[in-house]
């Protein structure tokens, strides 16, 4: 059979992806786009697909979350299936996946928080932002965070889209997220924090920060909470005629910052540069951070040696991510990612998306990553005759696992829709055992 409709017959190649994220539709649309007979199983750990298109892009992105349409397409292929809430080191090993599939995928993203590497982060109210941003939507690992935000001033170090998009979830109100899908929990303890000053870190300069311009100027529209910046740290307006558009956009929206009047709105939103954090201060819990001015020279961030303490009760680090090591899958630890060259790990074992090159560039960064390896194994993998989702299914059965089939899953999703408040698209369910029930009612 041709596109869409493989068969599980001799001449058919079984491909297993793990990760049911962009990376891994990607790759899985392009595996099965030609005239080949492909069978492709995306699993995942979780009982819902999409992978940060779910739980990491920020709950007030509605339109960015569409993108899944793309992978609902995808999947309504007769010879793709979801394989949700299993998981790749707790339910099956790769050796057995490998004995099953003709071909691995692995686009098992970056969950974890890179480390700052600074005395202090251990400290309570220091959350990376892979576990904060999960938490406020609603990934079912950190539904019991419980973070205490009880706090006057809170430090965003990083300066990135995801430092913005946690600075400005903090800052807007209940009223500016009642068309998101924020989670319920985190609803409850951010619209009623005292939060009064939020501050967002760089190292380097304005120049260097690497915003976008859409992201950057949404936070001169907060109906609570005024962007400032100390104009000082601007450069001179004679560069702005000779920068690039993005830049050029991003230094109006600062240059507009800087003429906010602080006492203009009850929140105060503080965009600092040219401060590296040195230690997290405090006993039990964060109370502060030590930072040191920086200046850039050649390109190079370089300490002045002048330090100063800024109060916090939360310290979000969005540093960026590593991915998760798995046991004989060649690992680099400098670079947080599996070790592989254009995507190939090992024969018949592959990579795509952050797992293949780090936490870099944007959803549709990761589509020519699915292409470029499901050409090579379109190229170079042949049907041997494995089981495939065959034999899947039956360690499924053997083993009792309560897989979540696309089917299933949309399950899952009516009742998420049925459940949300007035123009909200969703109320996210977090609680998997409790996913896992309504997929199987
Ligand atoms: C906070 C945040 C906000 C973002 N916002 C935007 C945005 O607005 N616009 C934009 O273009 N990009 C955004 N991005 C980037 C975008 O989300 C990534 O480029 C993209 O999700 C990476 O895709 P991926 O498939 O490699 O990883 P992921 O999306 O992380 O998918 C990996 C999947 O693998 C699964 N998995 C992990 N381990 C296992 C295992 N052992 N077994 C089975 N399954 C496993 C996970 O559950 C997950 O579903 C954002 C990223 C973050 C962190």
């Amino acid at each position: 059979m041709g596109k869409n409709g493989a068969l599980n017959g001799e001449g058919t190649l079984n491909v297993a992806v793990i990760g049911a994220g962009p990376a891994g539709y990607y790759t899985a649309e392009a595996l099965t786009g030609t005239e080949r007979p492909v069978n492709v199983d995306i699993i995942d750990r979780l009982p819902t697909p999409f992978g940060l298109i779910r739980a990491g892009v920020a709950p007030d992105h509605q339109s960015i979350k569409n993108v899944s349409r793309r992978y609902e397409a995808t999947n309504q292929r007769d010879n793709v299936r979801f394989v949700g809430n299993l998981s790749l080191g707790r339910d099956i090993t790769l050796a057995e996946l490998r004995d099953l599939y003709d071909a691995v995928v692995l686009a098992t993203g970056a969950g974890k928080d890179r480390p700052l590497g600074i005395e202090g982060e251990d400290l309570r109210g220091v959350i990376g932002s892979g576990a904060f941003v999960g938490w406020y939507n609603a990934h079912p690992d950190y539904k019991d965070l419980e973070p205490d935000l009880r706090v006057a001033s809170v430090a965003v170090i990083g300066n990135g889209n995801v430092a913005i998009d946690v600075a400005r979830v903090l800052a807007k109100t209940a009223s500016e997220m009642a068309t998101s899908d924020l989670a319920d929990h985190a609803a409850g303890r951010i619209h009623g924090a005292p939060i009064r000053d939020i501050y967002i870190l760089g190292r380097r300069g304005p120049l260097e920060a690497s915003f976008t311009p859409k992201e950057l100027g949404e936070l001169n529209q907060l109906e609570n909470c005024v962007a400032l910046v100390d104009g000082t740290q601007l450069p001179d307006a004679s560069i702005d005629s000779s920068l690039s558009g993005a830049a050029k956009k991003n230094m109006a929206a600062m240059r507009a910052m800087a003429t906010n009047s602080p006492d203009a709105k009850p929140v105060r939103l503080h965009l600092q540069f040219y401060r590296r954090p040195m230690a997290i201060l405090g006993d039990k819990c964060v109370c502060g951070i030590r930072l040191e001015e920086t200046k850039v020279e050649d390109g190079k961030c370089v300490g002045t040696g002048v330090t100063e303490v800024l109060p916090a009760g939360l310290v979000v680090p969005c540093i960026g991510y590593r991915t998760s090591p798995i046991p004989d899958v060649p690992y680099s630890e400098r670079y947080g990612h599996f070790e592989n060259e254009s995507g190939r790990i090992a024969d018949g074992l592959y990579c795509v998306g952050w797992a293949k090159r780090g936490p870099t560039g944007t959803i549709g960064t990761n589509k020519p990553d699915g292409v470029e390896v499901a050409q090579e194994i379109l190229g170079e993998v042949h049907p041997s005759g494995k089981s495939g989702r065959a034999g899947l299914d039956q360690i499924v059965q053997e083993r009792d696992l309560h897989i979540v089939t696309f089917q299933t899953w949309k399950k899952i999703e009516a009742r998420e829709e049925a459940g949300a408040t007035a123009g909200a698209p969703r109320k996210k369910l977090v609680d998997v055992s409790e996913m896992v029930r309504i997929a199987e009612s």
